[in-house]
């Protein structure tokens, strides 16, 4: 099936409530004309990685009937350790995930990230969850797939989306077996290699990888301290190299490989042998591996997230290498902005053009991270010049706002979305403040948006059923009001219920009745 784009709708959709949620297993159907199959689903996303399972979650709390198709018919199986970054620790408190999530995972200090440039974290970080979660990436997918289960999602296994058609009312989306479904969207989160985003035809321009890292876990055949010595003096001019204990005599190996491959297989423990001498000298003993992978540099970002009723999220839409640990994180991020706009768009009250405000946020972030992992990759370069920058950068990051501004960047809490002139905390993220209910991210589990009124003299009146109201005079703020997204950035700072009514008008559409 070829993919086919009808023109972008010019006006809201209207909501559709009355559709009946079929058997859908069975559900086969042709692609058009009126044996159309019937919108049984408002969104289908493909794939069930961190990115899908969060943004199926985020529109199951507005009701949208969600769909999650899943190419891997098991959960993935290898252990890569990845970090929460302080604004993902945020979101999973403000969707009630955090004491969760928290339980699996290892608090470190939010320092030492960029380029991994061994500095503390910058003092006084503006945020109540001011920590990175070292957690296994399976774990964070598979708690963030019974989220979204639990709220009602559907996820198919075993099922990969081999191609799609769009027209005005949806798009019919079939798999690799033939099935075919119907939705009103479909989101393509399926990773890198994205088969959504290459149907689509958008381009995703950028850098193949000019440099690839093996990676991986074994049990080593020498005592640790052998190893600690070894690692201190290769570091030195190796950053992209390490032997970590990872607990049981296992141990997280890193080592950079020989050339650039197409990485269509795994490597072979020879591989790791074979580096590891021509490195260290010495390829300790390393034996029993429990998985083995490889991973490139290339550095990519999609075109355009959004053609008519099909998005792209996360991977599918950008790739940069690993460093900073940032990638999980963005994609996640992602999904929660395009959660409540995608659901508002379904559920008929989205202003004109909310769902274009996906694109034009979370691109230019996206641009940001490609940047500073390009700039991490050289700081780690072998080469003379880098090798001098970075003892430069090492210099300048004692300074508190040098350090404070790039882990900003890395933890995603620096971000300012350009919602026009005003005060420097609109567009920001608002901290997990103290409220009299609590704790004001506790007020966010249902992803509405929220008036925080210290006047007491405000309403949200007709946008009641979209936007929650909090009255606190003694709210730990310096200004009188905020209106929060259901994100939790700032959409609005004042005190005048006119202005307010025009920016609920902005962001949540038409009062009702
Ligand atoms: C070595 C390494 C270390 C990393 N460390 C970190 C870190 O510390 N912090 C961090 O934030 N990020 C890290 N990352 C990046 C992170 O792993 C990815 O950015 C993240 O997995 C992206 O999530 P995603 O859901 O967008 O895509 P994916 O995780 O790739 O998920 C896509 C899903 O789609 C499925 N799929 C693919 N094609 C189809 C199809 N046609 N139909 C249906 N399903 C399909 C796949 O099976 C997969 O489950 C690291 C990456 C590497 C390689």
């Amino acid at each position: 099936m070829h993919s086919q784009f009808a023109a972008e709708p010019s006006s809201n959709d209207t909501a559709e409530r009355d559709l009946t949620v079929g058997d859908v297993p069975g559900l086969r159907s042709p692609a058009s004309g009126a044996d159309r199959a019937p919108l049984v689903f408002d969104v289908i996303i493909a794939g069930c990685g961190p990115t899908g399972a969060m943004l199926a979650a985020e529109l199951r709390l507005h009701d949208v009937r969600v769909l999650v198709l899943e190419k891997g018919t098991e959960p993935k199986s290898f252990v890569r350790i990845v970090g929460l970054h302080i604004r993902s620790l945020e979101l999973m408190a403000m969707r009630g995930l955090l004491e969760r999530i928290l339980e699996h995972g290892r608090r470190r200090p939010a320092g030492g990230f960029f380029a991994a440039i061994p500095k503390p974290a910058p003092k006084g970080l503006d945020s109540a969850h001011a920590y990175l979660l070292g957690i296994p990436q399976p774990v964070i997918e598979r708690l963030l797939e019974e989220h979204a289960i639990e709220l009602g999602a559907q996820v198919r296994r075993g099922c990969a989306v081999a191609g799609f058609e769009q027209d005005d009312e949806g798009v019919t989306v079939e798999l690799a077996d033939g099935e075919r479904l119907r939705s009103r969207y479909l989101v393509g989160c399926d990773g890198g290699r994205s088969t959504v985003r290459k149907l689509l035809g958008v381009g995703f321009p950028g850098e193949p990888s000019r440099t690839e890292t093996l990676m991986g876990e074994m049990e080593v055949g020498v005592p640790q301290e052998e190893i600690t010595a070894g690692m201190a003096e290769i570091r030195e001019t190796h950053q992209r190299f390490w032997l970590r204990p990872f607990g049981e005599g296992v141990y997280s190996v890193v080592v950079p490989a020989a050339g650039v491959s197409d990485r269509a297989e795994p490597p072979t423990l020879e591989d790791f042998k074979q580096r590891l001498r021509a490195i260290a000298g010495t390829d300790f003993g390393v034996h029993s591996p429990r998985w083995l992978s490889r991973f490139g540099d290339a550095t990519r970002l999609a075109e355009r997230y959004r053609v008519g009723r099909v998005l792209l999220a996360g991977d599918a839409a950008h790739i940069h290498p690993p460093t900073g640990g940032q990638g999980l994180n963005l994609g996640v991020q992602d999904a929660f902005n395009l959660g409540w706009k995608l659901a508002a768009q379904i559920r008929g009250w989205a202003p004109e053009a909310l769902l274009d405000t996906y694109q034009a946020e979370r691109h230019p972030v996206a641009e940001e991270v490609l940047d500073n992992t390009r700039a991490q990759m050289e700081l780690l370069s072998t080469e003379p010049g880098p090798r001098a920058v970075r003892r430069l950068l090492t210099e300048l990051m004692d300074f508190d706002e040098v350090n404070r501004h790039l882990i900003e960047k890395i933890t995603a809490i620096g971000i300012r979305y350009d919602f026009g002139e005003g005060p420097d905390l609109l567009g920001r993220r608002l901290r997990d403040i103290d409220v009299e209910q609590g704790h004001l991210y506790g007020l966010l589990h249902r992803g509405r948006g929220l008036l925080l009124d210290r006047t007491e003299r405000l309403t949200v009146g007709g946008w009641s059923d979209r936007v929650d109201y909090l009255a606190d005079p003694a709210a730990v703020l310096d200004v009188p009001c905020v209106l929060l997204r259901p994100d939790g950035h700032v959409a609005w700072i004042g005190d005048d219920q006119q202005d307010l009514d025009g920016h609920l008008s902005r962001w949540f559409g038409e009062p009702a009745g």
